[in-house]
């Protein structure tokens, strides 16, 4: 097992590449986090979730992983809805990172290490602009400071996109007309009247969308470091312009592996609001949606595919959970096997290698969970048949939890998903009116259980019980 090492497909080289970290056995991660001026869509959640199952994968794998992601408080869209809303930018955000806190908690997202915001990232911007005018990259127009692409020769190694083609597509801002060339972008902006602005030795005005996040990971990262991270929206320019900015004024390599995923559609088609089919993962859970589904299938895509959200695909992902949660619940409430059971060891390492394999592919994850299916497949021929004994149990249980770290989608290990103990205690109280040949109590909580939706298996191992599908 030890053999299996993790690739990923990085957007620079264009290439599946072996991973080695700078440091032996430490990742550095950035990731580009939310524009905190309304609630997470689906879309931003996919992403979100590819950048937890990496996480995850490279604790699996070993590494100890610090990884920051930005807070991005201060744009065009966060001062024009803080404005509508008549709330300083401060207090406007707040609630949105709140929202966004809770929305990453539901979907079982573990925590970065650091959420930096913006704003209080001010002097650390002033410092990177500073060192871009000494090195030359950076020229002031109109109040506004821009840098100069041609000063990088580098420049669109990332995107691929030809700087004498991108005459559009750049971000565009008011001061547009000021630029020395189209294809320049804001460093540190004018500011409008009445817009939030700091009086700074650049001189006062607000930064840039870019270059927060050029700045922040230089502060807390360092200025070489493993793995960017994003949406495939953010490769031009955002991630263009932050590869000049940071190796501009560093001039190192500034991220070693470029990862990003792709967008997500809604029944085929693009997302938008106009559309009828924006949903936030708010809007889901209203909806009825369990959010472990919704997990479940925003990462049983491999993250470089397309993932097509579909009501269908969210029922289909509901029916995969209930099988594995049944299965694991015939599994913990059936009597071991006396003898050595059907299952062997074999089984359960050949389901390890598999596993480990597939994240090792670049997260394939469909893969990853294909593995967990058929490995509970065999539980389920092995509990038809002669049983799992004490052993094989517990070294399942070990894989599946093992494998769950990645995945997160089992019930929680305190009590199981709600419900289960009340279940699990009438089973429990109709064996015993069984064995006291109490039969019409036996039969009675046997028709409670099934409009709670649950089935009762009389096996030669004791009853198990099953929710229905
Ligand atoms: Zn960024």
């Amino acid at each position: 097992m030890t053999d299996v090492r993790l690739r990923f497909y990085n957007t620079m080289s264009r290439r599946l590449e072996g991973f080695e970290p700078i440091e032996p056995g430490r990742v550095r991660m950035y990731t580009c986090g939310p524009t905190v001026y309304d609630f997470a869509h689906i879309g931003n959640l996919r992403s979100f979730l590819f950048e937890d199952i990496l996480r995850r994968a490279l604790k699996f794998f070993g590494y100890d992983v610090t990884q920051v992601m930005n807070l991005t408080d201060i744009d065009d869209k966060t001062i024009r809805e803080a404005k509508a809303a008549g709330l300083g930018i401060r207090e406007y955000t707040d609630r949105y990172i709140e929202a966004f806190f809770e929305d990453l908690d539901t979907l079982r997202v573990e925590r970065a290490e650091h959420y930096p915001r913006a704003t209080d990232y001010i002097p650390q911007m002033v410092e990177l602009v500073k060192r871009l005018e000494a090195a030359g990259h950076a020229y002031r127009s109109d109040g506004s400071i821009y840098y100069s692409i041609s000063t990088f020769a580098e420049y669109g190694k990332l995107s691929g996109v030809r700087p004498e083609a991108n005459l559009t597509g750049a971000r565009v801002d008011s001061e547009e007309y000021e630029k020395e060339d189209a294809r320049d972008f804001v460093l540190w902006k004018k500011t409008g009247e009445g817009e939030p602005s700091w009086d700074v030795e650049i001189g006062p005005g607000r930064p840039g969308w870019h270059l927060e996040c050029s700045a922040m990971s230089i502060d807390l990262l360092g200025e070489e470091f493993d793995i960017h991270t994003g949406g495939t929206d953010n490769i031009f320019p955002h991630h263009e312009n932050e590869i000049a900015q940071s190796e501009g004024a560093t001039g190192r390599t500034f991220a070693h592996y470029w990862l990003h995923a792709e967008h997500l559609i809604v029944e085929g088609e693009k997302m938008a609001k106009s559309k009828g089919n924006f949903f936030t993962l708010r809007d889901l859970i209203d909806k009825g949606h369990d959010a472990v589904v919704i997990r479940y299938l925003l990462i049983s895509v491999p993250y470089r595919q397309k993932l097509n959200f579909t009501f269908d695909g969210l029922h289909a992902a509901e029916q995969a959970l209930e099988r594995i949660r049944n299965t694991l619940r015939r599994l913990d409430h059936t009597p071991a096997a006396e003898r050595s059971g059907e299952l062997e060891s074999a089984v359960v390492e050949e389901f390890q290698h598999e596993f480990r394999s597939a994240l090792g592919d670049d997260l394939n994850t469909a893969r990853a969970l294909g593995a967990l299916h058929t490995l509970l497949r065999q539980v389920n021929t092995a509990l038809d048949g002669d049983g799992i004994s004490e052993a094989a149990r517990g070294q399942l249980r070990q894989a599946i939890n093992e494998a769950d770290s990645v995945l997160g989608i089992m019930p929680e290990a305190e009590g199981g998903a709600s419900g289960d103990d009340e279940i699990q205690s009438l089973v429990d109280e109709r064996t015993a009116a069984r064995e006291t040949r109490d039969f019409a109590r036996a039969d009675e909580i046997r028709d409670q259980l099934s409009e709670m939706g649950v089935v009762v298996e009389d096996t030669p191992h004791g009853a198990v019980w099953h929710k229905k599908n």
